[in-house]
């Protein structure tokens, strides 16, 4: 047998997928569909949630813009309608060389164990658990800033945002909220435009008490400019926008330690905030250090081959364990990283999705290639900024306002349509827009 061949005959191969976000759910549907559906492969994902939340909608959740409860999708409800079994669950271990997986002790919310850890057997694994907020080991910050790293830390900040605007409007009419965020990347920009949309609607609802000219958000940037990893076109027009709206912009700036009552920095200043947000860079998780025989970069992210497999620290390839999206650490022909965005994470998951399908008909791989479409930054629905890439010119297009903004929607709708089908996925938008049209226009509790 040829040893990039599943084994032939017996049991159907199995086929896990640890992580459930923008390229692990998309994996998991399209080889739930292909292979789940007909027998021809068992097909898990295991993800630490019951729900999936596209992780780019997160800055609206935590200002309560966006309805968790009609774009949230249930793992266990999909995977029986795409051929894919959900197992809830979350990884602590591989061992690559038995070919197992390792699951956390499940606990309910007093902390009780309601299961044992679980080892799981697989053919083939694919890792798809993305990244977290990287603190780069700075005093005070886990303690005492939001990170918006996932749906129950996004509602937390809202919980908190809610309290703050409540307690303004009821006890302290006239006071303003001090808001820093820190990190001025997509999530930290994004954030900071929205929470000016909340603030208007908050007045629209009648907590008069809270207006824009109250709020003061610091946006604290390391480096030179707004959104560095972006051309400066963009960083240009986003630091008009954001200013236009009230935004104090802070560049070449460095958060050395965060207290309860706000951020100092490496230069000595103080910035005092009632709310503090960690959005400064990403690593993969921690508990990756413990899966031995990898190669890992200094944010904890897999190197990778060309085909996406794990190699180890000789760059050979570890059998069977491919990895995708955030935490995979995947140079492109350019020589650099291939950047840590959605878009990434649909490529490299349509990328081992042929060269699954091309290993069991014994066919050649294809190596992975990453295409640049762009890049799309909202601010709330005030404006939207970004590049588009043109197919056949690899130009870029400089797109602002109305336009860019359809095409920054059409990215979360070119996601459902990927995990629901044509048809669902077509149904479900048009019922978000029904939904919009009668529901409030935030979460107000
Ligand atoms: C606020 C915000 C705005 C963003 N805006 C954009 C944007 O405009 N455009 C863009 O391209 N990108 C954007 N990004 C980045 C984008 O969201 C990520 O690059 C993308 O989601 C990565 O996909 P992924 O599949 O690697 O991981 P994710 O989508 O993060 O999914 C990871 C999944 O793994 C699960 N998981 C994690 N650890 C474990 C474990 N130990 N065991 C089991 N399950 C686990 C998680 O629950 C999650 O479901 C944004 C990110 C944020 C936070």
């Amino acid at each position: 047998m040829n040893a990039e061949q599943p084994s032939m005959g017996g049991d159907p191969q199995r086929i896990v997928i640890v992580g459930g976000g923008a390229g692990g759910l998309e994996l998991a549907t399209r080889l739930g569909h292909k292979l789940g559906r007909k027998g021809l492969a068992s097909i898990k994902l295991i993800d630490r949630n019951r729900t999936h939340i596209w992780k780019p909608l997160l800055h609206e959740v935590a200002t309560g813009t966006l309805d968790t409860g009609t774009q949230s999708v249930s793992y266990f409800a999909h995977g029986a309608r795409h051929g894919y079994q959900f197992e809830l669950g979350e990884l602590t271990d591989v061992d690559v060389h038995n070919k197992t997986l390792t699951l956390a002790p499940r606990k309910n919310r007093s902390g009780e164990q309601l299961q044992q850890p679980r080892t799981i057997e697989y053919d083939q694994l694919i890792l798809a658990f993305g990244s977290i907020s990287n603190d780069f080991g700075i005093a005070g910050i886990q303690q005492h800033c939001y990170m918006l790293d996932s749906l129950s830390q996004a509602e937390r900040f809202h919980t908190a945002l809610i309290d703050q605007f409540t307690d303004i409007h009821q006890n302290r009419p006239g006071d303003s909220l001090r808001i820093a965020i820190v990190g001025a990347g997509a999530t930290g920009v994004e954030l900071s435009a929205e929470l000016y949309k909340v603030t208007e609607l908050l007045t629209s609802y009648g907590m008069a008490g809270m207006s824009q000219q109250q709020l003061e958000v610091n946006l604290i940037e390391a480096g030179p400019r707004v959104l560095p990893a972006l051309p400066e076109r963009i960083s240009a027009s986003v630091s008009r926008e954001l200013g236009e709206l009230g935004v104090k912009i802070k560049t070449s700036v460095v958060v050395s330690a965060a207290d309860e009552n706000g951020l100092l920095t490496k230069d000595g200043e103080r910035i005092d905030a009632d709310l503090m947000v960690w959005a400064a860079g990403v690593k993969a998780p921690d508990f990756v250090r413990n899966i031995s025989g990898l190669s890992l970069t200094r944010s904890n992210q897999i190197a990778v081959n060309e085909f996406l497999q794990a190699t180890d620290a000789e760059r050979n390839v570890i059998k069977d364990l491919w990895i995708i999206g955030d935490c995979a650490a995947s140079i492109g022909a350019d020589g650099k990283q291939v950047p840590p965005r959605a878009q990434s994470a649909h490529q490299m998951a349509s990328n081992v999705l042929e060269n699954l399908l091309a290993r069991r008909k014994g066919k050649p791989m294809k190596g992975f290639q990453y295409h640049d479409h762009g890049s799309l930054v909202s601010l709330s629905s005030y404006s939207a900024v970004g590049t588009l890439m043109g197919n056949l010119t690899r130009k870029s297009m400089f797109v602002e306002g109305n336009m860019a903004r359809l095409f920054y929607i059409s990215l979360y709708r070119l996601h459902q349509l990927a995990i629901h089908g044509k048809v669902r996925g077509a149904l479900i938008v048009a019922a978000d827009w029904l939904t919009k049209a009668i529901k409030p226009k935030m979460k107000l509790h």
